[in-house]
């Protein structure tokens, strides 16, 4: 069987579905890959590392698992055809007619977000290994931002007071850019509405901010809260957010606009000089000054918006993604290393999102 790695073509995307470190392990379980020429390019792959690691440069599209980073547009879609397996950020709860069009395509595709997050497929969690680099980056960019120091400094000028760092949602983002703002020497705390995060936000040596909100949902995700409850929310954090120099924003609900955990008037609360990082820009943003994309001023305080942060550090998103697909191909594999995947495997079932219902 082939498997194939086409180039990205999202404005901005660095990424790329395969380094030459996971080509060679496929290879190794006895498939064939293809590699769409400059596919690596952004990432700092040139061809001949792919060909070097056995892939060889040419038609990816027609393989018969087809790898890739972003969701394919329609032009991209057209070159599939009926039968072909595709894994890529599908966006199935958000990108419907993308779906659809998978489907009547007759392409049997995965989508990396479906894949469920339990212990056996955290080799697989896409998720999670470019959640942990935006959570990382993040940081980094609230640092460059910032018009103070992260760490505290006693100098012969003087003695500069740590930074405080508020980080709002701890899933996997989260809980990086808490031990980032950490390994930065900044005084860390972490805020989630579920309870059982605590402990693992004391794990990285931040403390625990309770506002007494509970909204733990199904699959280890948050549930949308009531309005009453996202009141509460928003005036415990205004005048919580009120003490800290850099806030970085991560909470997500499966399928959602991004909930509003910042106002206006929290962000006018802030000392000007501080920043705010919001990683939902994506789906809306968690803070109501957020542009999606932008950076802005406001009352001093500056309010960034980064988008796709994985991009943004190519090498080492691929290269994790990478060995996230590698696992899933390799599920994918009978005995005999032909490409069939099982349904009655959960992992499987749950991240095709388009397939063929057999028929008799
Ligand atoms: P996510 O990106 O969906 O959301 C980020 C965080 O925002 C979550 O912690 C969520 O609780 C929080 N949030 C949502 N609404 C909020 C609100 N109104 N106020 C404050 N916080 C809010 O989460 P994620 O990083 O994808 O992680 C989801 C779950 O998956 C977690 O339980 C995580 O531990 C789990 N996980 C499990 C595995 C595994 O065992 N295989 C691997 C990775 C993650």
């Amino acid at each position: 069987p082939t498997v194939g790695v086409v180039r990205e073509t999202n404005d901005g995307e660095r990424r790329v579905a395969l380094v030459p470190k996971s080509v060679a392990a496929l290879i190794g379980k006895g498939m064939d890959v293809v590699v769409e020429s400059g596919a690596g390019l952004g990432a700092l792959i040139p061809d001949d590392l792919y060909k070097e690691a056995g892939a060889t440069i040419g038609d990816a599209w027609s393989a018969d698992v087809v790898l890739k980073v972003a969701a394919p547009n329609a032009e991209e879609t057209a070159r599939l055809r009926a039968g072909q397996k595709l894994i890529g950020f599908l966006a199935p709860r958000t990108n419907e007619s993308g779906i659809a069009a998978l489907a009547d395509a007759g392409v049997e595709a995965y989508a990396v977000e479906a894949i469920p997050r339990i212990s056996r497929a955290q080799v697989m969690d896409a998720l999670s290994s470019q959640a942990n680099v935006a959570g990382y980056k993040a940081v980094i960019v609230a640092a460059s931002e910032s018009t103070r120091y992260f760490p505290m400094l006693t100098t012969a000028a003087g003695t500069v007071k740590p930074a405080t760092v508020l980080v709002l949602g701890v899933g996997v983002a989260g809980l990086q850019a808490l031990a980032t703002a950490k390994r930065l020497g900044g005084r860390v705390t972490g805020y989630d509405v579920r309870p059982e995060v605590a402990d693992q936000v004391r794990s990285v040596g931040a403390q625990w901010l309770d506002l007494g909100i509970d909204a733990a949902g199904e699959g280890g995700y948050a549930r949308q809260l009531t309005e009453a409850e996202q009141a509460q929310q928003q005036q415990a954090l205004e005048d919580a957010i009120k003490g800290f120099d850099v806030v970085i924003t991560t909470a997500l609900v499966p399928g959602r606009p991004a909930p509003r955990l910042v106002t206006a008037a929290a962000v006018e609360g802030m000392k000007p000089g501080s920043v705010i990082v919001d990683l939902a820009g994506e789906t809306g943003g968690n803070c109501e000054i957020t542009e999606p994309g932008q950076t802005v001023v406001k009352h001093g305080v500056t309010i960034c918006s980064p988008l796709n942060l994985p991009a943004t550090m190519p090498e080492h998103s691929s290269e994790l993604y990478a060995k996230n697909l590698y696992a899933l191909v390799e599920l994918m594999l009978d005995e005999n290393g032909a490409v069939a995947p099982d349904f009655d495997d959960e992992v499987l079932a749950a991240a095709c999102v388009t397939r063929k219902e057999a028929t008799a």
